[in-house]
């Protein structure tokens, strides 16, 4: 019996939008794509599963050179700021988007390829995308809803069969399928504004709130109540980021999404040792995007969102000034809150004030960014029903001690009992640590595929201690760059 045909159900939404918003056109095909990832549980919500029957069918659709009925492929035009200065148009340079299907519980995702080829926007680009950033791509992005971590997901991950030309000779090319309830950024409004386009502001408005907002529907005003929520979405977002102790890398604005998703991996990484400091990507030199910058950049990045809504929050030029500003200025109030929330159960310490929990995890940073301790580690250790392991991580052993009895001062006046089990599942046992990251591509790129299995394997269970992937790097171990997803 021949296997049924793989059939996704696609409509395309974003094509409802102003046809300036996009640009119709096919993924470039490939030579030879092999599948080798695909996201079963993903697949599952879209009603697709991946057998040894459908392999190779899988391959050919998740590389696009099969393009299925109904899909409207297409790349999308945005603009943005890049490292804080106006770039103009940006746009999907090497990824289309297929469309959006319906899942099993009423949700839609948007699927699209990221490495299929030139498009419009691709400027000097050649479109395409080598294994290593697939592979970066594909394992982070599918650990972060584990963490309660909003993000985009990786579906499934092609090698192509031919090589892309990077700075140090060819490599293997790869694509990646990643899945968003919405791929719109900062940078889609920031294009149309750029333009003087009214109309296609208001449409991408009604867009989002009709698809990605809908408790918005009735609002009286549309624009403001938009860009409130997406605040609070991008708000909520980076304290999540700062919690795990996870660095984005490039947090441009075109990358900034507009529903509040983790989107673009480029070369972002998890700190081992803590330090507020931390930037692992190799292009940014000023450490505009290092780890204590990202809140502030968050901020900023929605006062560039609050700019391109400005005609539409009112015709008053000053009222609508006033308004921008007092909806940024929420920013730094909604992320507070959001770190405190996480960190108090970092900590332990579900009953306590934002306040208790904030000058503790203060304290503690202070000790760990002294001492180099790493930060994972140190809070699955704080996470055990005796403290010696914790203390031991440090150097100054009087210093965390003094720490120690204050937090148990704390924990003792709560009314709970200290809950390990509670704590140990917010906070991980594995993370995508950057050396592991590294020796899985390094392997796949020599053709060896168990590292990337093996890892792939501990990351969908980060709450459970791993022998191997849970320990730090040893100082030799380290890897301290990460270089642009291109
Ligand atoms: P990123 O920093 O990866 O978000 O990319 C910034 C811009 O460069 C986006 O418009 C991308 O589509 C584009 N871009 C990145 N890499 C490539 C590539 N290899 N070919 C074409 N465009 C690219
Ligand atoms: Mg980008």
């Amino acid at each position: 019996m021949s296997p049924q045909p793989v059939h996704l159900p696609f409509d395309n939404r974003f094509g409802q939008l102003p046809e300036r918003l996009y640009t119709r056109l096919n993924p470039t095909p490939v030579k030879e794509p092999s599948l080798f990832a695909f996201n079963q549980a993903l697949g599952a919500e879209l009603g697709l599963q991946r057998t040894d029957e459908n392999e190779a069918e899988l391959a050919q659709i998740f590389s696009g050179n099969t393009v299925l009925a109904n899909s409207d492929p297409m790349a999308t035009a945005y603009a943005g700021h890049q490292f804080g200065h106006w770039s103009g148009t940006l746009g999907d340079g090497r990824a289309i988007l297929l469309g959006d299907v319906e899942t099993s519980s009423n949700q839609h995702l948007e699927v699209q390829l990221k490495g299929s080829g030139r498009t419009p926007y691709s400027r000097g680009g050649d479109g395409r995308s080598w294994l290593g950033p697939v592979i970066r791509e594909y394992l982070i992005s599918n650990t972060m809803p584990h963490y309660g971590v909003n993000s985009t997901r990786a579906l499934a991950a092609v090698t192509t069969g031919e090589f892309v030309l990077r700075e140090n000779g060819p490599l293997p090319g790869a694509i990646l399928t990643r899945v968003a309830s919405s791929h719109t950024r900062v940078g889609h409004f920031e294009y149309l504004a750029s333009q003087q386009d009214a109309a296609g502001v208001e449409a991408l408005i009604n867009h989002l709130i009709t698809y990605h907002y809908p408790d918005l529907q009735n609002d009286e005003h549309k624009p403001l109540a938009l860009l409130n929520a997406v605040i609070e979405r991008q708000a909520t977002l980076i304290a999540s980021w700062q919690a795990l102790g996870f660095i984005h890398g490039v947090m441009n604005t075109d990358n900034a999404s507009l529903v509040g998703e983790t989107i673009d991996y480029g070369p972002c990484a998890f700190m081992d040792e803590f330090n507020q400091r931390k930037v692992f990507s190799s292009i940014d030199r000023q450490g505009r995007y290092a780890f204590e910058n990202q809140p502030r950049v968050g901020h900023w990045n929605m006062a560039m969102l609050a700019q391109s809504l400005l005609p539409m929050l009112s015709a008053d030029e000053s009222e609508s000034l006033a308004m921008a500003q007092a909806a940024v200025d929420r920013f730094p109030t909604l992320y507070a809150e959001a770190y405190a929330m996480r960190m108090k159960d970092k900590l332990g310490l579900f009953n306590t004030t934002a306040e208790v929990a904030i000058e503790l995890t203060e304290k503690l940073l202070l000790l760990m960014q002294a001492d180099a301790v790493d930060y994972t580690i140190a809070f699955r250790a704080l996470s055990d029903s005796n403290q010696d392991s914790f203390i031991e991580l440090f150097d100054d052993a009087v210093a965390i001690t003094d720490w120690v009895s204050d937090w148990q001062a704390e924990v003792n006046q709560s009314e709970d009992e200290l809950d390990v089990n509670r704590m140990q599942s917010v906070n991980p046992a594995v993370i995508p640590r950057n050396h592991w990251v590294e020796a899985v591509i390094q392997a796949a790129v020599h053709g060896d595929w168990t590292l990337f299995d093996e890892f792939e394997h501990a990351l969908s269970q980060p709450f459970t201690f791993h022998p191997k992937f849970s320990l730090a790097p040893a100082v030799e171990e380290r890897v301290t760059a990460t270089f642009c997803g291109t």
